[in-house]
């Protein structure tokens, strides 16, 4: 399994959209890794996990050729991970000439109902109603759905109370990653399923950085260490395991190296825009 962080930051972006604060200001002023866009994932070659507003900068930054993605998992429906209106784009026509086997293909879209409500409306918006190039597929938490060559399972985040927030177990030739963001401390549900599988990747919400705990909603450094311990213990996780931190605030304060500073110790790879990992 290959992945790629096509960004990495929480819902202002790193620097903020309108912020000037002295985080943004350095980040701003020293670029590199500490620009980062708002948070997402590709697995292999077809699929993408969340399609936020940074997804057509995050195409023109790594070349992506986004007419081969067939499947969209959505973790949930906030703006920084779910932007359905420039999803439209992908149908053929008017909007998109595809070549070879992409002509008349179809995508699969996974997310839970409150993404589908938001899914819906931009259907209507632009197409009053109707199209026939995305299937929506409402994923039942710890289900495991066959996603391409992936088998994924969605399991329950603690993160929006009024909707189904959801993490990412997926699998492909007994190679594991969890992606974990957003979320706080994770349900005891999601323990329960996790304890009899085994993790080679672990990537976890680090929105507070070093500032906060975090916990509820959203975890920070020392609720990170906290949930790489529990599964260590649990025997869900070894010393094989990588452990990634990603979806970092401004309101953390720290810009890449001061991350990686508090980090690293901890055992803890501190995730950027670009980065790139064979599982
Ligand atoms: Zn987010
Ligand atoms: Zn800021
Ligand atoms: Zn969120």
């Amino acid at each position: 399994m290959k992945i790629k962080y096509l960004g990495t930051a929480a819902y202002e972006g790193f620097p903020g959209l309108f912020c000037e604060c002295e985080a943004c200001q350095k980040a701003n002023a020293e670029g590199g890794k500490n620009i980062r866009l708002r948070a997402s994932m590709t697995i292999n070659e077809d699929t993408l996990i969340d399609f936020g507003p940074d997804i057509y900068m995050q195409k023109l930054r790594y070349n992506l050729n986004l007419a081969n993605i067939r499947h969209f998992i959505m973790t949930h429906s906030h703006s920084d991970h779910f932007n359905p209106f420039d999803l439209m784009a992908r149908s053929e026509g008017n909007y998109s000439h595809f070549q070879g086997e992409n002509k008349g293909s179809k995508v699969n879209v996974y997310g839970n109902e409150k993404v589908k409500e938001f899914f819906d409306f931009a259907v209507k918006v632009e197409f009053g109603g109707h199209q026939d190039f995305m299937n929506y597929i409402e994923v039942v938490p710890f289900k495991t759905y066959e996603v391409g060559k992936l088998k994924v399972t969605p399991l329950l985040a603690q993160h929006q109370p009024d909707e189904k927030s959801l993490i990412y177990l997926i699998e492909e030739e007994r190679r594991t990653l969890l992606y974990a963001n957003d979320t706080g401390i994770f349900p005891e549900a999601t323990y329960e399923y996790l304890q009899n599988v085994k993790l080679d990747v672990v990537s976890l919400d680090c929105t507070h950085g070093a500032r906060y705990a975090g916990g509820s909603g959203h975890l920070g450094l020392e609720t990170c260490v906290q949930t790489k311990e529990r599964l260590l213990n649990m025997g869900s996780a070894c010393e094989e395991t990588t452990f990634i931190i990603t979806h970092f605030s401004h309101n953390g304060g720290l810009c890449h190296e001061d991350l990686e500073k508090v980090a690293i110790p901890h055992g803890f790879v501190v995730a950027y825009d670009g980065m790139e990992m064979k599982i």
